[in-house]
């Protein structure tokens, strides 16, 4: 006899929730790459950007957005939230990401502006490694899903990979039918210049203290192919003269601690040989200056 085979089914789904919950970690999961940097820091999400999944039975196009805040007082801040309000437009379904035994007012006000926006919600309840009593998990979902609407609800750790093949199911059956809108090799929207500066961004959130990552950014200089080599130059920017020494390091041994990384990581990404030389400059109140934000990229 015959069999009938699924129809395939593609399209976009909003990855929404308060900073530092796991929505990077969670994109890049369900993509298999690293497309979007991770940091224990909020805010280490600047950018909108689509994690491209492609699975047998369907394609997800995941944006990953910067968490919804309420800072509004820098230019930076106020781009951040434009690109995390733009991101639920058109989209088939949003993943609202929260942290397993926290559930927050914004949490509730995402829920609330979700739903009356029509967008099906599925609940990704995220970090259940992390819980240490694990019968506290049930009885904290049904508190939360009492009176609200969800698609499904899913228990997971984005960080080990787990509860994701579910995950997946729930959201695919909410795509319409639809071919592939890219190419299964794709992963994301984003070039791998911008990549390469996110690559650098993570490893100044990962290794400058307290306020610095976000007085600094990040622009590719040069992105060169060489044959089989990618000759990559990064400008660390600063805002301030006194910043420089703390980015450089004793001996510009943190500038190169930080390259180092930065290159291994964007090895992996882009499978090949990279060549990249990192420099910090100073440019005053870069993150107060729309302008030279969108010179940085930071558009949406
Ligand atoms: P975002 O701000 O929502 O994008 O959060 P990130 O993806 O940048 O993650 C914030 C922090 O939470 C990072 O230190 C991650 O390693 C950590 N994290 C993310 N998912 C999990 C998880 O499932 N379990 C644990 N224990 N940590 C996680
Ligand atoms: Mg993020």
């Amino acid at each position: 006899p015959e069999t009938q085979e699924a129809p395939f089914r593609a399209g976009t789904v909003a990855v929404l929730g308060r900073p530092n919950v796991g929505k990077s970690t969670l994109v890049n999961a369900l993509v298999g790459a690293k497309v979007s940097i991770v940091s224990p820091r909020p805010q280490t999400t600047r950018h909108r950007l689509l994690g491209i999944a492609t699975f047998p039975a369907g394609q997800l196009l995941l944006v990953d957005t910067p968490g919804i805040h309420r800072e509004q007082k820098r230019a930076m801040n106020r781009m951040m939230n434009r690109a995390a309000r733009g991101a639920v437009e058109g989209v088939d379904a949003a993943a609202l990401v929260i942290e397993a035994g926290r559930w927050t007012e914004e949490d509730g006000l995402a829920y609330a502006a979700l739903h009356s926006a029509g967008v099906p919600v599925v609940l990704v309840v995220n970090k259940v490694d992390k819980l240490a009593d694990k019968t506290a998990l049930l009885p904290f979902i049904a508190q939360i899903t009492h009176e609200r609407e969800f698609a499904s609800v899913h228990p997971v750790s984005a960080m080990k990979s787990k509860g994701l093949d579910a995950l997946v199911k729930d959201l695919l059956f909410l795509m319409p039918e639809s071919p592939p809108h890219y190419g299964e090799d794709e992963i994301t929207d984003r070039s791998e210049r911008f990549l390469a500066g996110e690559l650098v961004r993570e490893q100044l959130m990962l290794r400058l203290g307290e306020e610095l990552p976000y007085s600094t950014t990040v622009e590719i200089e040069k992105f060169e192919e060489d044959g089989e080599l990618l000759r990559i130059a990064a400008v660390v920017w600063v805002e301030r003269e006194g910043q420089k020494p703390i980015v450089i390091g004793k001996g510009g041994e943190r500038l190169k601690a930080i390259s180092t990384s930065a290159r291994i990581g964007m090895e992996k990404l882009f499978g090949r040989k990279v060549f990249l030389e990192t420099w910090c400059r100073v440019r005053e109140g870069w993150s107060d200056d729309e302008a030279a934000l969108r010179r940085f990229g930071y558009s949406d």
